[in-house]
């Protein structure tokens, strides 16, 4: 059996670019792949990502390797209550920074991710059944990890019933940096301004709403989909057609009850999983990567990768801003559940006086950019 240092056991976009990170510590990482499950149609999502994910990525010669047209920054961000004037707008010019977020096409990342591996120095790719052995096991399998669960580590999971419907628009009207983002109870809606396939005119949608209904809008013929998605967005962005197919993601809540024990670790959405409401799932599981791969490099040169006292630096990092994630977001959930008038009326208000709360509205933006 092969030795490594590490072996990362998973290769979505945290597993691989854990491996990467690590490879530039000169450690040998093993990267148990899984067989690619077929039929596998293309990813239709959009990832916003904050500056902190960019940052790694860049670091990790990721990110100027995408294609021009897969990345876009956001320049402004609008967000509608219920009523028609109730609006919080963030824009990178008053943050400061010199955009938001970028939204990155899901498949580009992927792709730029695995050549990246195929040359990394230090990484070896192999079938995820081939016995290695490391004192160290990443576990980056996603939140149906099967190697935590073989760990018996808890993962308490909270279902939403509700789905997100994601896919590619292309609008008749320039998107000019701007994301949308509609709290309609029970609905969130989600226009993440995008460059494919129409440069300057295109979307990345996210509409999540109960499951049921979520199922009927996947089966309706395109025309009607077209038409119940522009009369939500109400023109807001133009005229909105489908690019290509929707796909449907059940959504969940959940938390691993450790991230850590002797010789191993929970990475990415193996450890924590969060509503796609505020797209953040993918930048913490890379917060993740970004801390697991600063504590091994500072460890002492005495402790080896599988003391669990080392992988508690880790876990420590990672709980706070984990733990924030998900409250905020569970919290915004709950704030659009009900649909009362008084409620409405509310969260209406609310909106309309956080807009004038210059630094609630820095606060809240910095947590989303991860500054
Ligand atoms: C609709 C939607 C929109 C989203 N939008 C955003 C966004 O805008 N911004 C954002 O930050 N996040 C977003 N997310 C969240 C983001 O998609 C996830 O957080 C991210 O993909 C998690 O990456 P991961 O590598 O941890 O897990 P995964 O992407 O699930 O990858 C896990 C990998 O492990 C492999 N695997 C599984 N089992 C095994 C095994 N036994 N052995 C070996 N390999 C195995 C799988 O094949 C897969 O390749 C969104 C999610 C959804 C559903």
């Amino acid at each position: 059996m092969t030795s490594y240092d590490i072996a990362v056991r998973g290769a979505g976009a945290v597993g691989r670019s854990l491996a990467l990170a690590l490879s530039r510590q000169g450690l040998s990482v093993a990267l148990l792949e899984a067989a690619p499950r077929q039929p596998q149609g293309p990813d239709v999502r959009t990832y916003a990502l904050n500056a902190q994910a960019v940052g790694l990525l860049r670091g990790l010669k990721v990110w100027d390797a995408l294609p021009a047209d897969a990345a876009t920054a956001v320049s402004e961000m609008l967000v509608h209550g219920d009523a028609h004037d109730s609006q919080l707008e963030f824009s990178a010019w008053s943050q400061c920074v010199d955009a938001l977020a970028w939204i990155v096409d899901a498949q580009a990342l992927d792709e730029a991710l695995a050549t990246a591996v195929r040359f990394a120095p230090h990484v070896t790719a192999l079938p995820a059944d081939t016995p290695v052995q490391a004192p160290l096991s990443a576990l980056c399998e996603g939140k149906h990890s099967a190697a935590r669960e073989a760990l018996g580590i808890g993962f308490h999971t909270k279902p939403y019933g509700h789905t997100a419907v994601a896919a590619r628009l292309v609008a008749d009207r320039p998107h000019e940096g701007v994301a949308r983002q509609w709290f309609r109870s029970p609905d969130i809606l989600a226009l993440l301004p995008f460059d494919r396939p129409r440069q300057g005119c295109s979307y990345g949608l996210v509409w999540s709403m109960p499951t049921e209904r979520a199922q009927a809008m996947q089966a309706l013929p395109d025309a009607e989909f077209e038409a119940a998605l522009n009369e939500a967005c109400g023109a807001a962005a133009g005229h909105l057609a489908l690019s290509g197919p929707r796909v449907g993601w059940p959504l969940q809540l959940s938390r691993a009850e450790r991230v850590c024990g002797p010789g191993w670790v929970l990475v990415g959405d193996a450890a924590h999983v969060v509503h796609p409401l505020s797209g953040q799932g993918l930048n913490l599981g890379l917060g993740d990567v970004e801390a697991l791969a600063r504590v091994i490099a500072e460890r002492e040169s005495w402790r080896p990768l599988s003391d669990e006292k080392l992988l508690r630096r880790y876990a420590r990092a990672r709980a706070v801003p984990t733990l924030a994630m998900q409250q905020l977001t569970d919290g915004l959930l709950h704030l659009f559940e009900h649909d009362t008038p008084v409620l409405r009326e509310l969260r209406n208000r609310g909106l309309n006086l956080v807009n004038q709360l210059t630094p609630l509205k820095r606060w809240l933006a910095g947590r989303a950019l991860g500054t």
